[in-house]
């Protein structure tokens, strides 16, 4: 590992004006919250920040908050926190599923949803130092000529990454939103809109600029009468990131839709809402026939690489088990 200096902050406030400063003098700087993650990338030497802005030395950024509105969940709370919180079990349908599936136990009890969120990607070229990757200044996305198992079949080029996350699809499936704090001040935007797709830069999974850092993650209370159901297709048991995961919100009356979220994980470089799907839902009787169809409209224009037709089938069929299972 590279040497670094770590600077444990009080405030974000402090970490934000150190992030600017260092910014401002090309020293390159970068926080950390758990670091599940982000030291597995620095003993790969993949990243190799000269200054660690430590975001745990800052009081009250852990916390669960239930509110009329719906819930706040402090950036530096761990998943083992949210996977075993009375509320989220009860409230959040499937939200403590999602994060007591996500790594290991002891991966969870150190890493927290900030962390999360913004993991880099588990592409096995980007993670070795010995491919200089299109996601790492180099001219290729070696997956397309390479192993291509585990890569994007929607949304993927030039970079065929999938997002890592198993909480981030979850949240979106719940309409959540993100609270972002930088130099300008505080922001808050709905979760969906803060990844960022290949085709719009391929260096980068997130939106957040030099300086800022999230802060907060908001999820409103499920409508009356939704259902939710989450499940994760992994290659092992123990501590794996999905292959592919799906999340369904469904508020159906007498067995028809009146309002479906579906969001796929594994499958694309960012959460993948499956809108069309949704739209198509809407109104619709939930029987089999329709959950299909909305599997097939889901995956239209999945393009496979040549190691992972299988995802197509595999994500079809989740959402047809999601959807028969939230009516
Ligand atoms: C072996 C292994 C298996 C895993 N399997 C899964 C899995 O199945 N499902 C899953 O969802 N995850 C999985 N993970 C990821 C794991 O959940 C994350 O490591 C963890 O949640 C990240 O949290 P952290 O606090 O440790 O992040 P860190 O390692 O501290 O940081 C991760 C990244 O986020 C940035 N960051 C951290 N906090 C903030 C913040 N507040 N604002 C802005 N940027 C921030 C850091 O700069 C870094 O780039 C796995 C990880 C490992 C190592």
């Amino acid at each position: 590992m590279k040497s670094f200096e770590n600077i444990n902050v009080r405030s974000v406030k402090e970490a934000v004006g150190l992030l600017q400063k260092f910014n401002g003098e090309k020293k390159t700087a970068q926080v950390v919250s758990g670091g599940t993650e982000l030291l597995q990338l620095m003993k790969e030497r993949v990243a190799t920040p000269q200054y660690l802005i430590n975001l745990k030395t800052i009081p009250g950024l852990s916390y669960i908050k239930e509110e009329r509105s719906g819930f706040r969940i402090g950036a530096l709370t761990t998943l083992t926190e949210i996977e075993e919180n009375k509320s989220v079990q009860e409230k959040l349908l499937f939200l403590s599923q999602a994060a007591g599936e996500a790594a290991s136990p002891q991966l969870r009890n150190a890493g927290t949803i900030g962390g999360n969120i913004c993991q880099r990607p588990f592409c096995w070229y980007f993670r070795s130092a010995s491919f200089t990757c299109l996601r790492k200044g180099g001219e290729l996305c070696y997956a397309v000529t390479g192993d291509s198992r585990f890569h994007a079949i929607l949304g993927g080029g030039p970079s065929y990454i999938v997002h890592p996350s198993d909480m981030a699809p979850a949240l979106i499936a719940f309409g959540a939103r993100i609270k972002i704090a930088g130099p300008a001040g505080e922001k808050t935007i709905p979760l969906e809109k803060f990844f960022v797709l290949p085709q719009v830069d391929y260096k980068r999974e997130n939106i957040l600029q030099p300086g800022e850092i999230v802060t907060e993650i908001q999820i409103p209370h499920p409508r009356t009468g939704s259902k939710g159901f989450y499940h994760k297709v992994r290659e092992r048991q123990a501590w794996d990131h999905p292959i592919v995961s799906v999340s369904t919100v469904l508020q159906a009356k007498d067995g028809t839709c009146q309002e479906a979220r579906v969001v796929l994980g594994g499958v694309a470089p960012v959460p993948w809402r499956a809108a069309k799907a949704e739209a198509f839902l809407r109104g619709k009787k939930v029987d089999e026939a329709a959950a299909r169809q909305a599997g097939e409209i889901a995956l239209d224009g999945a393009r496979p690489m040549k190691d992972n037709g299988y995802k197509v089938g595999l994500a079809k069929s989740l959402i047809q088990r999601a959807l028969l299972a939230s009516v």
